[in-house]
């Protein structure tokens, strides 16, 4: 499982993200508030506030341990396995998605406020 370009395990920074949106949620019409990138293989998913969870349910299918927020001006890590902020390498550009896109993303209900897990 170790990545065979940064030395660290659970990071490949020569994999560029997924997409602009949790691919996850768009394919049931669903919608998300943050998105978090896999620091392994590119997926990008939905934050834990968000409904669907995404990200941290990649984590736990894939064995990936480490995310890194894919949102603007935000470069830190996360490990699920240690439950701990991460120093991480710059990962393959972009680093996150389009500053236009709107948040949340999606199809967003008109309640969606009600709607996150806090
Ligand atoms: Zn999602
Ligand atoms: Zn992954």
């Amino acid at each position: 499982m170790a990545a065979e370009n940064s030395g660290t395990p659970g990071i490949d920074s020569t994999v560029p993200p997924s997409g602009a949106g949790c691919g996850d949620c768009l394919g049931v019409g669903g919608w998300w508030f943050h998105l978090r990138r896999c620091a392994q293989c590119g997926h990008v998913g939905c934050c834990d506030s968000s409904p669907a969870q995404h990200a941290s349910a990649h984590a736990r299918e894939s064995g990936h341990p480490i995310v890194q927020s894919f949102e603007p001006g935000e470069d830190w890590f996360w490990h699920y396995g240690e439950s701990q902020y991460y120093d991480g390498p710059a990962l393959a550009p972009p680093d996150s998605r389009p500053e236009n896109q709107p948040v949340p993303g999606g199809n967003v209900p008109d309640d969606w406020k009600s709607k996150l897990n806090r």
